[in-house]
């Protein structure tokens, strides 16, 4: 087995392609963003401030557990804060306007790296992110960079905050479009359409795996 780092810029399809990754190879598809968004929900109903320097904050951290539930019967996995499932709650607009002030604390992030990096420690995972391949997957067997038109993916965006109940006019009229242009460093391996990305990596998955003879799925 060998773990699968998807990165790339906002609103491209990186989940939607990790999990179908996940789901052809029977992999574990790791969704990073659920758990900055339950950390981000435990802050809020918790009535602590979410800045940098801040005691209560730091307090609290050592609090917080988070992990992933067993599998259903189609392979999905829920979120889980401190042993109770949390899915439905982290969607809300508050949680979707907090998490990303809450994602640039130093101290969250180091503590959630962590996690997914000893996750990820037993092989057979697919992490989407714009800090998978960088920063928690480093070593992974397999990167994968996605980019898309600009247009493509405000609209795409748009349709998940939306879907979310996010009016995105109110939270702030130029989140779309500044979430979108936030600079990347990555190299980029190789571009292509979302619903064929999710294919193509699972193709070249067990195609290394055929030319290797060593278990990959
Ligand atoms: O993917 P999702 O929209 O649920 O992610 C929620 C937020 O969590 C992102 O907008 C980003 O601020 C943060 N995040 C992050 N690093 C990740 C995944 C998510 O900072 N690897």
């Amino acid at each position: 087995m060998i773990n699968i780092a998807i990165d790339g810029y906002a609103g491209c399809g990186k989940s939607t392609t990790a999990q179908r990754v996940a789901r052809e190879l029977g992999y574990v598809y790791i969704d990073t963003g659920a758990m900055y968004r339950a950390m981000t929900l435990y802050l809020l109903e918790n009535n602590i401030p979410y800045d940098e320097d801040n005691d209560a904050l730091k307090e609290h951290l050592g609090k917080i557990y988070l992990e992933f539930s067993e599998a259903d019967e189609c392979g999905n996995r829920e979120i889980m804060l401190n042993d109770e499932k949390v899915e439905s709650r982290i969607r809300t607009p508050e949680v979707s306007a907090a998490v990303s002030p809450v994602s640039t604390i130093v101290t969250v992030r180091r503590l959630l790296v962590a996690q997914q990096k000893r996750m990820a420690s037993r092989k057979g995972f697919v992490m989407d992110g714009r800090d998978i391949g960088t920063v928690v997957l480093p070593e992974a067997e397999l990167k994968v960079f996605m980019s898309a038109d600009m247009d493509i993916r405000v609209d795409r965006r748009r349709q998940e905050l939306e879907a979310k109940g996010i009016d995105v006019t109110v939270i702030n009229p130029g989140f779309v479009e500044t979430d979108l242009t936030a600079k990347n460093d990555f190299p980029m391996p190789f571009l292509m359409k979302v619903d064929e990305a999710g294919d193509k990596i699972a193709e070249y998955c067990l195609q290394a795996k055929a030319e290797t003879h060593t278990e990959c799925a």
